[in-house]
């Protein structure tokens, strides 16, 4: 068997890259790993999807099932990394919790997307829409031909942009106070049939992929960036068609990058919109996964409300809110962090900014920690501005900070944060519900009748409907119990199927009985009793002849 792969932090992963690693991973571990594809994405990418469980204790499908997902976001690139870096451990340590949860893992669910910002460095989203062009359009490309997208800026008279005075080498937001030359920004690219006019838009309706999920979904531009219908972007279909598909996923987790933070629900209005009982548990996972990365605990509205500065920033057709009223799930997503939280700058300082000012005055603190760092080590984040002679605005300068690299933590970093996550996923999934046939008691009761008596008890920590929310949604369907008797064995009780409702964590239980009569000559096995519903995996139990 090949070793296991070595997950490289030191560079950002292709889409080449993550594909070769995956098949190495499930090449060198190919009982635990199982290898698949969600789909295909927009420009036919496979959608990688890691399937890891223990062979030896029933196939994944069966099992109480985790989903981890990253890199949704085009240049969140360190989710790609956190998730192979969960794969990878699995594999290589696999921990007895495997015996009970199947991991599903998608490294990357935007491939596209997330190719463009490895190859470039260009800013995106999600996804730019080149379908169609636009006049007066400027669409990103590498201009100068050092391969990578970076900021062009002009000097023209009125730019909103001048040479920030304490760092010449960053631009500062124009104020009435602040003497020429004035300069105007635009993405590295080239304009598509420009007028000569002034007005140059900049490509992209911005979609965003985590507000096209389907609940409290809202059109543009009422939520910006939700696409034109749930679930309307292929990727995300395909992830969605995953999900309803296994009704015993009992857990999601999202990787993204912004300031660093544990996200739990809800990702509209407030607390008290969330069942009690459920908001403490949220809480108290999301606190485990702060011990465990050093992040704050921040609820998805209150983050984005402080990040934006704005007083209402409910998000809708969003993850969180998918994850715990549609799916009724204990959800999550870790944001890994950016270049800033590296350089030393604290989430709480980042949301705290007040203006344009201080905001810049971080970027500074960023350049010159920068600075500091071993020049020869040194991921290359900032790019001194270059002239050039742009062949439609003249002369331009092109430079600036290298957008892939701003957006996460140094691969240094977060080698130490995707560990701190990796050990979060363990003690979450360690929550498992889990459904198992107990005290399994055959009787001859006499003239070939047997009484059958077994107890369907989950002993996992989570009930079958995981949330209190997910008790009354149908998706959870409640625990059911299936008598199939072996040939020439008849059921003299009545109910085959049982209905035996959602059982409680630790404690949850249902004693069950049933009678038989078996026909001379039958085989040994009198039944087999098959217990599914809810999230607690599916049990399959043969009944033989007592002795
Ligand atoms: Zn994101």
């Amino acid at each position: 068997m090949p070793p296991l792969p070595e997950l490289p932090f030191e560079r950002f992963l292709t889409y080449a890259e993550v594909s070769e690693f995956v098949q190495a991973l499930a090449a060198a571990c190919p009982d635990w790993v199982r290898l698949s594809s969600l789909g295909r994405s927009r420009e036919g990418r496979e959608l990688h999807l890691l399937t890891i469980t223990d062979p030896a204790t029933g196939p994944a499908e069966d099992k109480p099932g985790y989903l981890i997902h990253g890199n949704i976001h085009a240049a969140e690139l360190s989710g790609t990394h956190a998730a192979l870096h969960t794969a990878r451990r699995l594999a290589e340590s696999k921990p007895a919790l495997l015996a009970d949860v199947a991991f599903h893992i998608v490294p990357r669910l935007n491939p596209d997307g997330a190719e463009f910002v490895v190859a470039t460095s260009g800013v995106t989203r999600s996804r730019t829409d080149r379908s169609e062009r636009l006049p007066n359009t400027l669409y990103q490309e590498d201009v100068n031909g050092d391969g990578l997208i970076l900021t062009m800026r002009q000097e023209h008279p009125a730019g909103t942009f001048a040479r920030d005075p304490e760092e010449p080498r960053l631009l500062v937001r124009r104020t009435a106070a602040t003497p020429p030359p004035y300069y105007r920004t635009f993405p590295e690219g080239l304009v598509h049939a420009w007028d000569g006019g002034e007005a140059i838009a900049t490509e992209g309706r911005s979609f965003d992929w985590n507000r096209n999920w389907s609940y409290d979904w809202r059109p543009e531009p009422e939520q910006g960036g939700a696409g034109d219908f749930p679930f309307s972007e292929p990727e995300m279909r395909a992830i969605a068609e995953f999900i309803h598909a296994r009704g015993n996923l009992f857990a999601v987790l999202g990787y993204h990058n912004g300031p660093n933070g544990v996200l739990r629900p809800p990702s509209t209005g407030s607390d008290g919109d969330l069942d009690g009982g459920d908001l403490a548990v949220l809480q108290e996972l999301a606190e485990i996964g702060a011990e465990h990365t050093g992040f704050p605990v921040v609820p998805v509205v209150k983050y984005h409300v402080k990040r934006l500065g704005v007083k209402d920033c409910n998000l809708r057709g969003h993850f969180h809110n998918f994850g715990y009223h549609h799916l009724g799930l204990f959800v999550f997503e870790f944001e890994l962090g950016n270049l800033l939280n590296s350089a030393g700058v604290s989430t709480d300082e980042m949301f705290g900014t007040q203006n344009d000012q201080e905001y810049e005055a971080l970027y500074r603190r960023l350049l010159h920690w920068w600075d500091k760092q071993d020049a020869a080590t040194r991921d290359p984040v900032f790019h001194a501005w270059t002239p050039c002679d742009h062949p439609q605005l003249g002369r331009v300068e092109i430079g600036g900070w290298l957008n892939r690299h701003l957006c996460g933590p140094t691969l240094a970093d977060l080698s130490r944060i995707a560990e701190g996550t990796y050990q979060f996923t363990l003690l979450h999934a360690a929550r498992r519900p889990r459904v198992e046939v107990e005290e399994l008691a055959v009787e001859e009761v006499g003239g070939g009748v047997y009484r059958i008596r077994a107890r369907i008890a989950n002993r996992g920590c989570f009930p079958t409907h995981v949330s209190n929310k997910g008790r009354g949604l149908r998706r959870l369907q409640p625990v059911a119990v299936d008598f199939l008797p072996a040939p020439g064995v008849r059921l003299l009780s009545l109910n085959g199927h049982r209905q035996i409702g959602h059982l409680a964590g630790v404690v949850g239980s249902s004693h069950q009985e049933w009678f038989v009569r078996r026909d001379a000559g039958a085989g040994d096995t009198l039944c087999e009793l098959l217990v599914r519903g809810g999230a607690g995996g599916t049990c399959r139990t043969s009944v033989r002849m007592p002795g």
